[in-house]
């Protein structure tokens, strides 16, 4: 099952020539979902093909204007391209004021509906839930309120395959048993276990957001036992007081979260214009944990 994130953006604080502010698109199961909104994100979905009509959930990390300044165009565009399906937009408290503000301006009334959910910025909250996934928002350390978030698959139940089906003969009500571990018995009444069938499926994948934030216990223990994190890395150690001044992280800091909290990847992003060669980040964080990769715009990873 597909669970991948584009990157959109992925500089601090102003666009530059080498990196838009941030934006990364996640495909988990065919569903997407846009995690904070930079200045120029809708110019980066039309070039890296991102079928913006199918982003339903938009998720906005705090009110820097690095990580929000493209929603209010996104928005926009949405209702000039005819779009009729709802969006829902989890975001800082001052979000949805600012908005409605904006269309307000402009007379314009959007086409489809608009719901702004706010998020609590002191806890670890689930804001979204279907039959496979659970989105978790929770708190980073930063200048302003700001909130990470975590995407979770939820456990599959174990494969028959179709081989073993014909084999068996089993009929649908025999399959959902044996799934739910369940042993039956066939037509010429010998019994058949779940474990003679059954396959285990893939173990649930998940991927956490670290948009901006300073060092923190609290933060490694909210991102527990993820596969993948994108955490910031704006500094390296050599800025390590502006980056604690700043409220940022180093890229050794980032790799730290990585390495105490059991990921198995980790990818750095937010890097500050100060540095010529993002190689850099990556030779600093590596000298804590071993999988690094950097994000760069157009940059597809798949979570393993
Ligand atoms: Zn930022
Ligand atoms: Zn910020």
């Amino acid at each position: 099952m597909i669970f991948e994130v584009t990157i959109l953006g992925c500089g601090a604080a102003a666009p530059t020539g080498k990196h838009n502010p941030s934006a990364q698109v996640l495909n988990i199961h065919d569903k997407l979902f846009l995690m904070d909104c930079g200045e120029g994100s809708q110019m980066q979905m039309r070039k890296f093909k991102v079928k913006m009509q199918r982003i339903h959930e938009v998720f906005i990390s705090h009110m820097h204007g690095d990580h929000y300044l493209g929603l209010m165009g996104f928005i926009s565009s949405m209702h000039l391209l005819g779009r009729k399906a709802k969006l829902t937009i989890y975001g800082p408290q001052e979000l949805k004021a600012i908005v409605e503000m904006q269309l307000k301006a402009s007379q314009t009334f959007l086409e489809y509906p608009l719901e702004i959910i706010a998020l609590s910025p002191d806890e670890k909250q689930c804001i979204y839930d279907d039959k496979s996934l659970r989105v978790w928002s929770f708190p980073l350390k930063h200048r302003i309120e700001t909130c990470g978030f975590l995407f979770e698959e939820k456990a599959r139940k174990p494969k028959i395959t179709k081989e073993s089906i014909a084999r068996y003969s089993l009929i649908p009500s025999q399959i959902i048993q044996l799934k739910n571990g369940n042993a039956v018995v066939l037509e010429n009444g010998q019994p058949l276990k779940p474990e003679e069938v059954c396959e285990e499926p893939e173990p649930p994948k998940s991927y956490a957001y670290c948009s901006d934030t300073a060092f923190s216990e609290r933060v490694i223990e909210m991102v527990m036992g993820c596969t993948t994190l994108y955490h910031e890395s704006t500094f390296l150690e050599s800025e390590a007081e502006r980056a604690k001044a700043t409220f940022h992280s180093t890229a050794k800091q980032a790799a730290t979260v990585a390495q105490r909290s059991g990921a198995k990847r980790l990818i750095l992003g937010h890097f500050s214009s100060r540095y010529a060669n993002d190689e850099d980040f990556k030779k600093e964080a590596e000298t804590v944990f071993k999988t690094v990769t950097l994000a760069n715009e157009g940059s597809v990873f798949t979570v393993h």
